[in-house]
């Protein structure tokens, strides 16, 4: 009995060191060390779940989402067993200290000094930059080894939280096409197809938007379920992990300029010390690496700016390699990059990056801390508060309260009327504005009041202009609000609800009305409509404003009537009900077909609108994103059916059964644009097709026979001028400095700038904008008015709103065509220069594709 109980003693004794000890190293549970192949997504959470199970006090895991492709989402919390134990409680009070836990007063509560800040570190967000997953199970292996001194620092100091994978969908598209290229060894001549990653690439998410350029306007369900579950913790650090080309070393923070006006003195510092902390490790190595250029910290939708907007220290971690450097690369110095090497850079990155916090965890909460204290009392930026004004429409209300509330920025009514003054978003004029009652009114003291201010920011002021993205991003301008800047401090009243508007009539019960019209407006118009041709409800659409009885209706109204759904009997009416209650539009009943002023229903000039049959050009001509924007747009925007057409198959492909095709912007359309093509569209289109071509394919079409779009011809004004300039002069161009290259040659850019565009109202391609347009330019095409279709949208000479445009560019700008129809027998093309469906983040962009799509051309 004696001997078996000191037996049993001794097994026990034996299990506990060996669950201390034997936490499964990735190498023995993948059975190949990591770096000899790309683990999939799933290997890499069953690796993380292992881990949680052999460590249950120490690991948690987290399941946030699932991707489109049915992938699983998942955070791993990894903590000291101290702070395990009380998780929830250091989640709570952190969010009660920074006025985020839903406290009625939202006040924060004062400092606990036992609060360990919370690092954040996020893995492989661009599916082919595939190492990430890698480094984070070897992260995951070491800091729960309590023999490494660096590890038991970090946990019993910090709260760590890493994202072993933000876009899986992207990385097992990357991973499956390598494991398919490679053979027994990995090829590093740079020519090999494996080095070669076919369209669309790993990079994207699974409708090819970048998830790195979405964590603002989370327009990705990816991005939206990870977001969710940031905001319930809001780390104090944010570490996101990237790859750039394989002949390029590392990058670490500080990052490079600009750096947008509001990152706090604290923000700046932290940059300098966690380079100083990766600095020393990657030194001791001998590994290169560089800081303080390319990666700048301005656009506010990445993964190193939202955080930081939102209190943290955000930064972006680089290593060269990506989804050209497969297992192995030979790189133009001759030396061979290997995985290897790849996933140990992260991993040191990562480690120095938590030890820097590890070392100052009171300092960092207090400066977490602060920040958020200043949002309450004394937030940044002249503006106080925003006034939306309630005769916006309810869609646009509807998509600025999705967005919000997606960035927990907080709104309310304006609950009474007052005069006040304000900046008026659409004039930019300061101006009397008097509010609503139902106005909705956001003010800058909350806890988001930073982040609120950048994304409300008329013009962001830029240190310097060689950026990396979009300068502008304005959402009073991408959303076409009616919106004013206060400097007032305006306190909302709770937000209600507009009362469901839906017309009477349509639920079959009382007297049937003659029509429903239906204001067009904004995007959610445009999802009802093709909700409503889904179902093969006959639609007219009034091509001229119109009264009926004391009611003006716009250019662009719809008109359903019965007359010419006789066939749908009493589904007319479910249909309509239903597609108007789905997006709470208002269905006006109209009993009559006259009307007191303008075109009477039955008239010539209401026109019928087609059930277009949609395909879009797919494949490697294409640029992924701006294909999966149309694609998503589509698929999830207004659920009607796109054909996704292959590049490969254009050329032989009838065209017959196609009445609207889209050609998205792209590099390759020399493949698959040709005289034979072009004349096969142009009879397409001469026999009713419609064809929208935007941005870059547009100069396909230019100069050619039929095809009416024009390039600029140098004036002789301007020629004059240049031949004006005396040669050695100061001002003779090839005069330049070798060291100015970069700069100079963004004079010709526009990296995304706001412009205000005149519209021909009268067009069906600009129905619904009452308040005009603000397009985001990113493309100077020089294109000249159309002397032969209709001039829609154009730049005339003082449009420029906001962001950066090189000077030479500038004058480029002005008097030029932004968006023009063609008539071409019985059908038309659309000429886009710009990108109305960028990012899928530019709200009021989506009626106007809308419109092309489905006004034009009828
Ligand atoms: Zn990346």
């Amino acid at each position: 009995m004696k001997r078996l109980s000191l037996f049993g003693l001794c097994l026990l004794m034996a299990l506990t060191t060996l669950a201390q000890n034997t936490l499964q190293h990735p190498d023995q549970f993948l059975g190949y060390t990591v770096g000899k192949r790309f683990s999939p997504h799933h290997r890499v959470l069953a690796y993380a779940e292992q881990v949680a199970r052999q460590a249950p006090s120490q690991v948690k895991i987290i399941p946030y989402g699932t991707t489109f492709e049915g992938r699983q989402l998942l955070a791993v919390v990894v903590a000291s067993e101290k702070n395990m134990a009380r998780l929830e409680e250091i989640r709570t009070t952190h969010l009660k200290q920074i006025g985020l836990r839903n406290t009625p007063a939202a006040t924060p509560q004062a400092a606990n000094s036992t609060q360990p800040p919370i690092a954040w570190l996020s893995y492989n967000v661009h599916g082919n930059e595939a190492i990430s997953s890698e480094a984070f199970m070897l992260v995951l292996h070491d800091l729960l080894n309590p023999s490494n001194a660096v590890s038991r620092k970090i946990l019993d100091n910090t709260v760590v939280i890493l994202d072993p994978g933000l876009n899986p969908d992207g990385h097992d598209r990357y991973v499956n096409w390598y494991n398919q290229m490679s053979g027994v060894h990995p090829d590093p001549t740079p020519l090999a197809r494996e080095h070669s990653e076919p369209w669309p690439g790993g990079r994207y998410t699974h409708y090819l938007f970048d998830p790195n350029r979405d964590w603002a306007w989370q327009t990705q369900e990816i991005t939206q379920q990870r977001m969710a579950l940031y905001q319930q913790w809001m780390p104090h650090l944010h570490g996101d992990f990237h790859e750039m080309g394989p002949e390029s070393p590392y990058y670490f923070a500080p990052s490079a300029k600009p750096y947008h006006e509001d990152i706090t003195p604290w923000q700046r510092e932290f940059q300098q010390i966690i380079g100083q902390y990766n600095t020393r490790y990657f030194d001791k190595n001998g590994w290169l690496y560089y800081t303080r250029e390319n990666f700048d910290l301005f656009y506010p939708s990445y993964g190193d700016t939202w955080p930081t907007y939102n209190g943290a220290i955000g930064m972006t971690f680089e290593q060269g390699g990506g989804g050209r450097a497969g297992l192995a690369y030979r790189k133009n110095d001759g030396d061979t990059l290997t995985l290897r090497e790849r996933i140990d850079h992260h991993y040191t990155a990562s480690f120095a990056t938590l030890e820097s916090v590890a070392d100052r965890p009171d300092d960092i909460v207090k400066n977490f801390n602060r920040f958020f204290e200043k949002s309450l009392t004394n937030p940044v930026g002249e503006f106080k508060s925003y006034v939306i004004k309630t005769a916006n429409d309810e869609g646009r209300i509807t998509a600025l309260r999705k967005l919000l509330d997606n960035n927990q920025i907080r709104y309310g009514l304006a609950g009474k009327s007052q005069k006040l003054v304000g900046f008026n978003y659409q004039n930019q004029k300061n101006e009397a504005v008097t509010t609503e009652t139902n106005d909705l009114v956001i003010s800058a003291y909350q806890p988001k009041s930073t982040l609120l201010k950048i994304l409300f920011e008329p013009k962001s002021t830029l240190e310097d202009s060689v950026t990396y993205d979009i300068t502008s991003w304005c959402i009073p301008y991408a959303y076409g609000l009616k919106a004013y800047g206060l400097k007032e401090k305006l306190t909302p009243v709770a937000y209600v609800s507009p009362a469901t508007a839906t017309g009477q009539g349509a639920t079959g019960s009382g007297p049937k009305p003659y029509a429903y019209l239906v204001r067009w407006q904004s995007a959610q118009e445009v999802q009802f409509l093709a909700g409503l041709l889904k179902n093969k409800v006959r639609v007219r659409v009034a091509e001229r404003t119109f009264k009926q009885g004391e009611q003006r209706f716009e250019a662009g109204t719809l008109i359903i009537t019965r007359a010419g759904n006789e066939r749908l009997g009493d589904r007319f009416y479910q249909i309509i009900q239903q597609e108007a209650s789905k997006r709470n539009i208002p269905l006006i009943p109209a009993s009559t077909g006259f009307v007191a002023e303008g075109a009477d229903f039955g008239s010539g000039s209401v026109f019928s609108l087609k059930n277009p049959r949609v395909a879009v050009i797919s494949g490697d001509v294409t640029s992924p994103t701006s294909m999966g924007e149309v694609w998503h747009y589509f698929d999830q925007d207004l659920d009607y059916p796109l054909t996704l057409i292959e590049a490969n198959s254009f050329s032989n492909a009838s065209l017959a059964e196609i009445d609207v095709l889209i050609m998205p912007q792209g590099y390759g359309y020399g493949k698959i644009l040709n005289d034979r093509t072009l004349t096969k569209l142009k009879e397409w289109v001469q026999a009713g097709g419609k064809l929208i071509v935007m941005e870059r394919v547009t100069s396909f079409f230019a100069e050619k026979p039929d095809f009416g779009l024009k390039k600029k011809v140098d004036k002789p004004e301007a020629k004059k001028e240049k031949t004006d300039k005396k040669p050695n002069s100061d001002t003779d161009e090839s005069l330049r400095e070798y060291g100015e290259r970069e700069r100079e040659a963004i004079s010709e850019e526009t990296p995304g700038s706001v412009y205000r565009v005149d519209l021909d109202r009268t067009h069906p391609l600009a129905f619904g904008y009452p308040n005009g347009y603000h397009a985001l330019v990113q493309n100077v095409y020089d294109y000249d008015f159309l002397k032969d279709g209709w001039n829609v949208g154009y730049l005339k000479k003082d449009n420029y709103v906001a962001g950066f445009v090189g000077k030479n560019a500038r004058s480029k700008l002005n008097n030029t065509l932004l968006y023009g129809v063609q008539d071409l027998g019985k059908g038309s093309i659309v000429y886009m220069m710009d990108n109305p469906l960028f990012r899928g983040f530019w709200y009021n962009g989506k009626l106007l594709f809308g419109n092309a799509v489905f006004m034009v051309g009828n």
